[in-house]
C-alpha cells in the first residue's frame, strides 16, 4: 500500500457519512416553550423568576423543574399537547447549526433524531414542526429515546443532552455537544458572539 492509499484509507475510516441532529434544545427552544407555557399558568411566574436568579452564570439543572417545585407528572402534563411542540420557536442559533451541518455534510445526510414525551400529541407535534419549519426533512425524522442504538463510527450525533452524547460515545458514534446553560458546556454557552457554530465543529475536529 502506499503512503498516499494509506492516507485515504485512514481518511475513509473516520468519515462521518450521517449526522443525527437533535431537535429540543438544539434547533427547537424547548425553553423558550416551556417559559411561554408555564409562565401562563397563575401564579408560576415568580417561580420562574426565582429559579433564573438562582442559576445565573451556573450550569442549570437537567430536571429544573424540580427548582420550580413541580413533580415530573405536574411539569410533563402541561406540556400534553400538539401545539406546545409544533410552535417551539427556532433556538436563536438553530438555522445557523443546520445550515453548518448542511455544507459540511449536505443535506441528504442528515437525519432529525428526538425523543419525545410518551404522548402521541408529542409525537404528531415534533412531526408538525418539522413540516413548518424542515419540509424537506420530513421523511427523515426518527423518534426515539434511546439515541444510542444508531451509534456507529460513522455517524454524528449533534445534541444538547450530556447523556445522549456521552452514551452515544460509548456505543462507538462520534457527538458534538452543543454548549447550552444546561450542560457541561455551561461556561461556553455564553460566548456565542466569539465562537459560531463551525467553530464548534472545527473544535471538535470535525471540520478543517
Ligand atoms: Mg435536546
Amino acid at each position: 500500500m502506499t503512503k498516499e492509499e494509506a492516507e485515504f484509507r485512514a481518511a475513509e475510516a473516520t468519515r462521518i457519512r450521517s449526522v443525527y441532529l437533535d431537535m429540543d434544545g438544539v434547533i427547537a427552544d424547548f425553553d423558550a416553550g416551556w417559559r411561554r407555557r408555564l409562565g401562563a399558568v397563575a401564579g408560576m411566574q415568580p417561580f420562574i423568576d426565582r429559579y433564573d436568579r438562582l442559576y445565573e452564570g451556573r450550569k442549570r439543572p437537567w430536571r429544573f423543574w424540580e427548582q420550580l417545585s413541580m413533580t415530573d407528572f405536574q411539569f410533563w402534563s402541561q406540556l400534553e399537547d400538539r401545539e406546545f411542540w409544533a410552535g417551539l420557536p427556532w433556538t436563536g442559533d438553530g438555522r445557523e447549526i443546520y445550515s453548518a451541518l448542511c455544507d459540511l455534510f449536505g443535506e441528504s445526510n442528515i437525519w432529525l433524531l428526538t425523543a419525545p414525551i410518551p404522548d402521541p400529541e408529542c409525537y404528531a407535534g415534533k412531526f408538525e414542526w418539522v413540516r413548518r419549519h424542515l419540509p424537506n426533512m420530513k421523511d427523515r425524522l426518527i423518534t426515539t429515546g434511546h439515541k444510542r442504538l444508531l451509534a456507529r463510527p460513522d455517524r454524528l450525533l449533534v445534541d444538547d443532552s450530556d447523556d445522549h452524547t456521552v452514551q452515544w460515545s460509548i456505543a462507538g458514534g462520534r457527538a458534538v455537544r452543543i454548549p447550552r446553560p444546561w450542560n457541561s458546556l455551561h461556561a461556553l454557552a455564553g460566548s456565542y458572539s466569539a465562537l459560531t457554530v463551525p467553530d464548534w465543529f472545527r473544535i471538535a475536529g470535525l471540520a478543517a
